[in-house]
């Protein structure tokens, strides 16, 4: 076969791979938002079916032949043309995949689907020792998974799967001057005059709610076109393609700024998403670098922009004119300060700005000493509610809200968490970048005018989808890999301002 031929066939069998990704994407979408409760099992078997599928299409012996052929074409075309980084990523995948035995990847599957409904269960009946077996049984799997690849550390195979190229001593690293720093801020806040948010707890319509956060949002510029906002338990972000990224929100009545942020983090997901050069649609290609990465398109919108003075400068009037009688006496610089009040908690999903990396720090370090074997699944509850204690000065009282609160371990996601922390520095490494380029940022979101930063993070991030390494576009981007000091800024300017410390 000519190279030409070799390259379109190549194309073929990946496009049609992307179909059946897309339409599992499209199952699940429908599950979360759509389908009734006594639809879970006949689609969990759909789910299954094509995922498996779509693996078994991937990892064949004529995709690994054609890459294999194709690579020295690889390395004669510009290295970054969409050709040479298909061929790149998708053998560094194909390699990912072969490595790890189809048994030991059904066998995952199986334990963590059965997991699943166990860990709901030990959850609602703050029963760690129920879910205790099957973590087990996980973190076993998990150390098999790890066993297939090379590695300096037993947890780099895991961080590697969801942050290609990182390894566990970086993130430790970083880790360690965050966490000084942050339990330092966090300790002057406690010291300080504490703020008033009170007034964000009041009745307010849901319908309102939801058509404030789609006025945002679409200012923002997420692409109605080619995409739609439904309502679902926990908010997401899906990509059936490129003419259709779809987010999700949930509104509580009685909280004013909570779907709002959802929505506006949900955005951020989808402005990535929508932004990717269509000519990467239906390649492996053409979805966000990391998540990460993506996690830094979503707080960026989220926390940097829709949690500044700056940003409500143009929209809380709009805010007042909605809801009048709950907030027509608070003035802005109360409103903002409410917003951005910080209250160490329990729960890491509630966390506010400067409390959350501390608690992902936790399950870090919990992650890493259970697949190092330092630490025993039976300790760590224990475990748990110490590092909780030393960190955020609280301690959970139950289970539920302690080691049990997160679904990502049932589920087997062991070297997720961190992409979460990493997002947030990420983010702000990319904001002081922006700002530079863009010195009149701050007067173009006071009057609401998004495009222009639209227009950046397209031309500098979204439009490459995942041909670039994320730490090579960060790189690209900022001038420097991943680092904590541009957070650690932000986190300072921002709260020593509203606490006056
Ligand atoms: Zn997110």
């Amino acid at each position: 076969m000519e190279v030409e031929e070799q390259l379109t066939k190549l194309k073929e069998l990946l496009n049609e791979i992307e179909d059946i990704k897309n339409a599992v994407n499209l199952l699940s979408w429908d599950q979360q938002t759509q389908m009734p409760p006594g639809g879970a099992n006949d689609r969990g078997y759909q789910v299954s079916t094509l995922s498996g599928l779509a693996h078994q299409k991937f990892t064949s012996p004529e995709i690994g032949q054609l890459l294999q052929d194709l690579k020295p074409y690889s390395e004669q075309v510009d290295p970054d043309s969409n050709d040479a980084r298909l061929i790149k990523v998708c053998s560094r995948e194909f390699e990912k995949f072969s490595r790890v035995p189809t048994d030991l990847v059904a066998e995952i599957a199986q334990v963590t689907s059965e997991a699943y409904g166990v860990w709901e269960e030990a959850r609602s009946e703050s029963n760690f020792s129920k879910f205790q077996p099957y973590l087990a049984k996980i973190i076993s799997l998990r150390r098999q998974y790890a066993e297939c690849f090379p590695y300096d550390h037993i947890y780099d195979p895991l961080l590697d799967y969801y942050e290609p190229g990182l390894k566990t001593v970086e993130v430790q690293q970083i880790f360690k001057i965050l966490r000084s720093k942050q339990v330092e801020i966090i300790q002057a806040i406690g010291e300080s005059q504490q703020v008033d948010d009170s007034f964000l707890k009041q009745e307010f319509d849901e319908n309102k709610q939801w058509e404030f956060g789609v006025k945002v949002i679409s200012q923002f510029g997420y692409d109605w076109k080619r995409g739609r906002q439904d309502k679902s338990t926990h908010p997401f972000t899906i990509r059936l393609g490129h003419g259709d990224v779809r987010i999700t929100t949930r509104v509580f009545p009685d909280n004013v700024t909570s779907a709002l942020f959802s929505s506006t983090h949900e955005c951020g997901h989808a402005l990535y998403e929508q932004g990717i050069d269509p000519a990467l649609n239906r390649t492996p290609l053409g979805e966000g670098a990391s998540y990460a990465l993506h996690e830094s398109q979503s707080r960026l919108y989220e926390n940097l922009i829709s949690r500044s003075r700056d940003f409500w400068i143009h929209f809380y009037p709009k805010l007042q004119e909605t809801f009048p009688a709950q907030l027509g006496n608070i003035d802005l610089e109360t409103f903002y300060k409410g917003i951005n009040r910080v209250q160490p908690s329990l729960v890491r999903v509630e966390a506010d700005e400067a409390t959350y990396n501390l608690h992902i720090m936790v399950r870090l370090e919990m992650e890493i000493a259970l697949m190092e074997g330092s630490l025993e699944v039976a300790d760590l509850p224990d475990a748990w509610n110490a590092r909780m204690q030393d960190y955020l000065g609280v301690s959970p009282p139950d289970d539920r809200l302690g080691v049990l609160q997160d679904v990502h371990w049932s589920s087997g996601y062991f070297g997720y968490f961190p992409t979460y922390a990493l997002g947030n520095l990420i983010a702000s490494q990319i904001w002081e970048r922006l700002k530079i380029d863009m010195p009149d940022l701050t007067s173009q979101i006071r009057s609401g005018q998004f495009g222009e930063l639209r227009e950046w993070l397209r031309l500098n991030i979204h439009q490459h989808g995942m041909k670039f390494d994320p730490q090579e576009i960060v790189e690209r981007v900022t001038g420097s890999k991943v680092d904590p000091s541009a957070y650690l800024r932000y986190l300072e300017d921002k709260y020593t301002e509203i606490y006056a410390f």
